[in-house]
């Protein structure tokens, strides 16, 4: 028997890239391990990915291209051979490229990371075509902007600093289950002293385990950080010289936190002034002691209306204090700013001949629904849905599944297996795993460049995505050389920016090693040099001014909650959110067996005292609806969920759900006050029991 160790990546949607060991054994992927000399790896992985292989070696696994012969989502097809799907794809596509390409829509995201079978051939073949531009805004693009704002772009903490941190307020997200090797890391921490302070409306497996949790109400976080400003400022817990030297807009910074006293920001965000006092007198006064102050925020506060504004008040923080005068100070929300990637190279944005319009992946179910209009231009005619699962994880799911029943939309989707979306497809084509094929990888979370090595040979006839889309091309008649690039090519120049060369970057080098950290101060703004227009922290934002937008920190109420629509909250009074499941990674990993049972079925979390108010008890199916869907799952009665709250942990398959809906049903299509991001955490429902 031969065995072989492959140097791979983790290609999810989550800030810790894990670098991996894949154990081969006669061509057959037999382990999936941490490599142990991956400084932020250290040889852990989650359990989802501990389970790859069973993944990549699932009975369901598709392994050759499908026709649709059913209806539309029935999920009946046949097997075709790729020639057949090519040469169906290209006469359908041939025609509307010639008459309308911005007809066309590519519908992608981050069900692969990696730089190459993300968007590099894909994008060149759809910039050829001229087909509309996707806005992919679904997940990040709100608290992005609000940081890029503030302190310039998506750049922060080095993960890596984070164990010597005194204070860490981990705001917004629920590290056990989406960021694991942070909490590795908070944990040493707090073994060495630290306070761990958990702010979310729910009591999540980290907020458990911290030392205080503040449960807020969902979508007042930027109240909590204006409350906490005024605090810093009342009682003089601030770095007057940082501020001085670098930072902009402090005296109209101080009218506005004038304006939220403890007792404001408490009520606005359902807590107790000595929550919000006790909190800033702890954060601002080790911070004076000269303590390493740290924030680890996610994308759980951005995920509603004022969400650009909630991330951009809370990355002032550190410059009030002077926390980024530590390594282990300041505030992370991404490190994926950090990295020399050339993606105008990668992607041939010089293919485009004009710049077609863009549709928002946020509101797919509007735009598929939308008739033609000189406003919005040709209708979609034709959907090519690759590293996306919109039928499960598009907000507002009703009419994303009305856009997809279209008789007259043509829709291909590339897929490893029959998702919901698959299920709408008129071909789908089967594509490979992260084992199966070569990619690059930054991160969102550590500041490594990361190698993935093929560690076996494609299953069935699976193809990469590059290679799929380098097949349209041919078939689409497109004789440009970059459709001839080989995986190797593309990875090559992936980061070939100055900065990468800088390092020494090599691609052979790196898919040896597997990883190389990038060449970062420990601490990036101990002395300022923010990447702002200023180079200066900014609480007060020209670039925002002009842009439309308040120039400094406010607060935006969420389109729905009890203050801002009492109306709506007569009829639905428990607001909603759908955090990740622990076991499942948006939608990936719903489908395989042995982690959908850890997860056990869709349920509902709710406060005992909400469910006897319905006649609700622990264990009944419910009813979750509100004026734009319903979906059915199981209560269960727990006061991790706050009074008010309901928590529907996601992100489920539709069709593996209890009534074949989830709770992107009862979501909206509503935007973010920047970055025209998603609400999913701005919405507001009613519970009732399901009559047995
Ligand atoms: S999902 Fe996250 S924690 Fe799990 S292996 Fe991938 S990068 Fe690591």
């Amino acid at each position: 028997m031969t065995t072989t160790y492959v140097r791979a990546a983790c290609p999810l949607d989550c800030p810790d890239t894990c670098a991996l060991l894949v154990t081969v054994e006669d061509g057959v992927a037999t382990a999936v391990k941490g490599d142990p000399d991956h400084p932020t790896t250290a040889g852990v992985l989650c359990t989802k990915v501990s389970r790859y292989t069973e993944r990549t070696y699932h009975e369901d696994r598709l392994l050759h291209p499908l026709r649709r012969v059913g209806k539309k989502g029935e999920g009946k097809f046949e097997r075709i051979s790729w020639d057949q799907a090519l040469d169906i794809i290209a006469a359908r596509l041939k025609p509307i490229a010639e008459r309308a390409p911005e007809a066309i829509l590519p519908y992608s995201y981050c069900g692969t990371m990696g730089l190459i079978q993300g968007e590099s051939m894909s994008s060149r073949f759809f910039n050829k075509i001229g087909a509309s531009l996707l806005d992919r805004t679904i997940c990040a693009m709100a608290g992005a902007t609000g940081y890029r704002y503030t302190i310039g772009g998506s750049v922060g903490t080095d993960m890596e600093q984070f164990q010597n941190s005194k204070l860490l307020i981990i705001w917004g997200g629920n590290p056990i289950a989406s960021n694991l090797h942070f909490w590795t890391r908070a944990q040493e921490a707090k073994r060495h002293g630290a306070k761990l302070i958990a702010i979310d409306p729910y009591r999540s497996l980290t907020a458990e385990k911290c030392h205080q949790h503040i449960a807020l109400l969902p979508g007042t976080d930027a109240a909590l950080a204006l409350g906490l400003m005024h605090v810093l400022i009342r009682e003089d817990l601030l770095d007057h010289d940082y501020i001085a030297q670098y930072t902009l807009g402090f005296e109209q910074l101080k009218q506005r936190a004038a304006e939220w006293t403890p007792e404001r920001t408490a009520q606005t965000c359902g807590i107790t002034v000595d929550e919000v006092v006790d909190l800033a007198r702890l954060y601002g006064g080790m911070a004076k002691a000269g303590e390493p102050v740290a924030i680890r925020t996610n994308y759980g506060v951005q995920r509603v209306r004022g969400g650009g504004m909630a991330v951009r008040n809370i990355a002032c923080l550190p410059a009030l204090v002077g926390a980024w005068r530590h390594a282990a100070g300041g505030v992370q929300l991404s490190s994926s700013g950090s990295f020399p990637t050339n993606k105008p190279k990668l992607q041939r944005t010089d293919l485009l001949k004009k710049i077609p319009r863009t549709i928002n992946m946020t509101t797919i179910g509007d735009d598929l629904l939308r008739p033609a209009s000189a406003a919005f231009g040709p209708a979609v005619e034709a959907v090519i849905v690759y590293n996306s699962n919109p039928l499960a994880v598009a907000p507002d799911s009703d009419k994303v599944m009305r856009g997809f029943l279209r008789e007259d939309l043509f829709t291909v989707v590339l897929e490893q297996f029959q998702t919901d979306t698959a299920d709408y497809a008129d071909i789908v084509l089967p594509a490979t795993t992260q084992l199966e094929h070569i990619d690059a990888h930054t991160s969102y979370g550590h500041l490594y460049m990361m190698a993935n090595n093929a560690a076996i040979a494609p299953m069935g006839e699976a193809k990469p995505n590059t290679e799929i889309f380098r097949l349209l091309a041919a078939r689409m008649g497109f004789d440009d050389d970059c459709f001839k690039d080989s995986d190797d090519q593309l990875a090559a120049i992936a980061f070939n920016a100055q900065d990468a060369r800088a390092l020494g970057f090599d691609w052979d080098a790196l898919k040896q090693k597997g990883w190389q950290k990038l060449n970062m101060p420990a601490a990036p703004f101990a002395q300022g040099g923010f990447p702002t227009p200023s180079g200066k922290c900014e609480f007060y934002s020209a670039q925002m001014e002009k842009d439309g937008l308040d120039p400094l920190p406010a607060y935006v109420p969420p389109y729905e909650s009890a203050a801002s629509n009492p109306a709506l909250a007569a009829r639905y009074p428990l607001a909603m959110i759908s955090p990740p499941a622990r076991n499942f990674l948006n939608s990936t990993f719903v489908n395989v067996k042995s982690l959908r049972s850890a997860e056990g079925e869709p349920h509902l979390d709710m406060h005992p005292d909400d469910g006897a108010a319905r006649g609700i008890a622990h264990g009944d199916m419910v009813r979750i609806f509100n004026d734009r869907g319903s979906f059915v799952c199981k209560a269960r009665l727990t006061d991790k969920a706050r009074a008010g709250l309901v928590v529907g942990l996601s992100v489920w398959w539709k069709k593996l759900a209890t009534d074949g809906k989830n709770a992107n049903e009862v979501t909206s299509q509503q935007l973010t006050d920047m970055g025209r991001a998603p609400t999913f955490y701005d919405t507001l429902v009613q519970v009732e029991r399901v009559s047995a």
